[in-house]
């Protein structure tokens, strides 16, 4: 039982030394296997730094195949340091590879095609047979290389940019401290960037408080604040405005970690605005008061000239009667003018008050005022579906009807035909009043929208104040008006109105 015992482990034993023969067999074809197809190059050499083996990728790489890289030695492949133009000895390399102790050591290496690569070699040793062999890993490093010198040449480009923008770009964390500011910015500040990152607004702006609570709602609801326009008060409290836009900025993963200031200095802007708005003030007192105070003394003056006028009714070959005509008709015409002024003057540059007008009924509470003429004149009025917008009835009333009522003073001799039209353009309403009048000869086109600006010599009475009341209407309402006009064929008058919500 023992012998056979014996019998059966010693059969165990041959079986298991055969099937470690077979493993062995196996493993080693593996290996050649893994170590032939490797996307990195490997390169055995002897002592002498003789290549005696070459994966297909290190093939790849030096551009030559086994059979012609075997037996050559490792310096002769075109392995150079960077920023060196010799090739290094198989002993200079040797050394370099050694002292590296396994880890990558970066060469250029020029193919025999001319081209030249980066790569990363590194190396480990072992002693066979009483002779040191060498494996070299050889690896392509071109691609991220490459991509390497593009990300830095993108931040060098990203810099200068950075650092040219007119605009002052403080890039600033969740508690309000500066990490990254241009050039624009610290000058502003009087300071270096360098001596601003990682320092806190706090300790350069007098109401940091109150732009940090605009940063913190930007970042609270990761969605940017634009067109932000503030004074900003500096430590020594020189006052400046600026118009900020603030947009949240988002680490690698897309969590919210600080916000983005970008501000303009438009303290020139706001100070030319504020001038103009104090003359324009001034000149509305002034046309005002003007046009008010003179409406006394003509008053008196066309009075006189009537009872005048009555008087030399009793002697009709006189010519004072016709003379009396003139004044008269002239001190009627100052008086619509002035008026026309007085209605100018009063009309503020923003509406009042906002309301829901309907356009429609607008045009018809105009054809309702302009009956008497629509009706002498036989004008026809075509107009659209007209909308609801935002503004004042008054003003509004006012604005057509200056158009409409044009429209059927300038006619030409056929009946007069005004079409009024609306359509929605990009956030604004674009209105337009047609007609088929006398035109516009094309150099009055843009005056014509100046106080007192008339075409031409008209015999009707006018005063030039009708398209400059509209202008300052829709000025009001921050829209546009202009015209289009062909003498003799009409003009189109198109105006927008931009489109505003209820608040
Ligand atoms: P007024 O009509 O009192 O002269 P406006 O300011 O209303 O003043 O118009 C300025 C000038 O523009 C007019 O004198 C006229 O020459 C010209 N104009 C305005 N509307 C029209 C129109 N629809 N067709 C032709 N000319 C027009």
């Amino acid at each position: 039982m023992l012998h056979g015992n014996r019998l059966w482990t010693s059969k165990m034993e041959k079986h298991t030394r055969a099937t470690a023969m077979n493993l062995n067999r196996d493993q080693t074809s593996l290996f050649r296997l893994a170590v032939q197809r490797a996307t990195d190059g490997i390169i055995w050499t002897n002592s002498d730094g003789q290549i005696v083996y070459a994966n297909q990728s290190a093939c790849d790489l030096l551009n030559q195949n086994e059979l012609e890289l075997v037996s050559q030695s490792i310096a002769e492949v075109g392995i150079r340091l960077v920023n060196h133009s010799t090739n290094p000895t198989w002993m200079q390399l040797h050394e370099q590879l050694k002292k590296s102790n396994g880890q990558p050591v970066e060469y250029n290496l020029s193919q025999t095609n001319g081209e030249t690569l980066s790569i990363d070699l590194s190396a480990s040793f072992a002693q066979l047979d009483g002779d040191e062999f060498c494996s070299i890993f050889v690896r392509n490093i071109s691609r991220q290389k490459q991509s390497e010198a593009d990300l830095k040449q993108q931040n060098e480009d990203y810099k200068i940019i950075f650092d040219a923008v007119p605009a002052m770009i403080w890039y600033k964390d969740t508690s309000n401290k500066m990490l990254r500011v241009n050039k624009t910015a610290a000058t502003a500040m009087g300071k270096d960037a360098l001596e601003l990152e990682g320092r806190n607004t706090r300790d350069f702006y007098p109401n940091a408080e109150d732009y940090y609570k605009d940063d913190l709602e930007v970042i609270r609801s990761n969605t940017p604040k634009l067109g932000i326009v503030e004074p900003m008060v500096d430590q020594f409290g020189s006052k400046a405005w600026v118009q900020t836009d603030k947009i949240p900025h988002r680490n690698e993963k897309g969590d919210v970690n600080g916000v983005i200031v970008i501000a303009r200095d438009i303290t020139a802007q706001k100070e030319a605005e504020e001038a103009l708005k104090s003359t324009a003030n001034e000149l509305e007192q002034f046309a005002y008061i003007a046009s008010h105070d003179l409406q006394e003394p003509l008053r008196m003056i066309t009075s006189y000239i009537e009872l005048l006028q009555l008087e030399s009714e009793d002697n009709p070959e006189s010519k004072t009667a016709e003379y009396m005509k003139y004044i008269l008709d002239g001190a009627f015409r100052m008086r619509k003018m002035i008026r026309d002024l007085l209605q100018y003057a009063k009309i503020g540059r923003v509406p009042e008050s906002w309301e829901d007008v309907d356009c429609y009924q607008v045009v018809l509470d105009v054809e309702k005022n302009l009956n008497v003429s629509i009706k002498s004149s036989e004008a026809f009025i075509e107009k659209d579906d007209l909308p609801v917008i935002r503004g004042t009835h008054t003003a509004l009333v006012q604005l057509f009807q200056n158009l409409i009522e044009n429209a059927i003073k300038y006619r030409s001799e056929a009946k007069p035909w005004i079409r009024i039209l609306c359509r929605k353009g990009m956030g604004e309403w674009l209105f337009s009043v047609e007609d088929n009048g006398i035109g516009i000869p094309e150099h009055h086109l843009k005056k014509i929208f100046n106080l007192f600006q008339r075409a031409s010599r008209h015999d009707n009475e006018g005063s030039g104040i009708g398209l400059a009341i509209a202008k300052k209407i829709v000025d009001g309402m921050k829209g546009r008006i202009w015209v289009n006009s062909e003498p003799g064929k009409g003009s189109i008058f198109c105006f927008t109105i931009p489109i505003k919500e209820k608040t």
